[in-house]
């Protein structure tokens, strides 16, 4: 299972990166193929700094990336 120090359920829109809690204004929806049924996404939720670092982090991994603005998250929730 895939965990960043930090990360937590996204109540409020702030940045998933460990120690920013920046106002995050992308939302990255992603998946583990290995533990994650295919209908299942999980979604980070990164500042304007830390869009690339976390979606890098994602696809080293070859994990499925989506990168959307984090109102249209709102929205979708
Ligand atoms: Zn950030």
């Amino acid at each position: 299972m895939i965990s960043l120090p930090g990360a937590e359920p996204a109540h409020e829109l702030a940045c998933s990166r460990a120690g920013c809690g920046a106002a995050a204004s992308w939302a990255i929806r992603w998946r583990n193929p290995k533990i994650h049924a295919a209908d299942r996404r999980k979604h980070w939720l990164a500042c304007d700094d830390h869009r690339e670092y976390l979606v890098e982090f994602l696809r080293a991994r070859s994990f499925p990336v989506e990168v959307l603005p984090a109102s249209e998250l709102e929205g979708a929730a």
